[in-house]
């Protein structure tokens, strides 16, 4: 059974095939669109978003969207404020999360097995000393 739904850009009703939900008539749209940003920014390097919205007619959600998908990066510092990472919420240029961020979540999986190890270190540790104390407690008595 087709997954149909409701484009939604336009509204139309499609069959859905994955990615985002956009009849193919708004995707070939959004990437003619994606090409012109391309252009337009080859031709006006730093120009800002609310000029490639203006000048090339692409709503502002959609620039921002190309960016989130890392399609598009903005060039010049004072654009930096348009994105923030989705966990810090530091500004970003290009994708979802910043490069510290992004960093953090990579090895968060390695640090909480690293975490599991120190448990289990500070574990051993702790039996190690209790073993020593009853060790030094018979050798106390033996001496007596
Ligand atoms: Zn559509
Ligand atoms: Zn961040």
């Amino acid at each position: 059974m087709p997954d149909v739904r409701n484009c939604r850009k336009c509204g139309k009703i499609f069959n859905y095939i994955g990615g985002m939900p956009i009849c193919p008539a708004c995707k070939d749209k959004e990437e003619e669109d994606f090409q012109r940003i391309k252009k337009y920014l080859y031709e006006n390097p730093g120009a800002s978003l609310t000029q490639v919205s203006t000048e090339l007619d692409v709503s502002v959600e959609t620039i921002k969207r190309f960016l989130r998908e890392g399609r598009l990066e903005i060039a010049n510092e004072e654009g930096n404020l348009l994105l923030e990472c989705e966990n810090c919420g530091r500004s970003i240029k290009s994708g979802r999360f910043c490069p510290d961020c992004e960093r953090t979540l990579a090895s968060s999986f390695k640090s909480a097995a690293s975490q599991m190890k120190l448990d289990l270190d500070s574990r051993v540790n702790n039996e190690k000393r209790s073993l020593g104390l009853r060790y030094l407690n018979k050798e106390y008595e033996k001496g007596k």
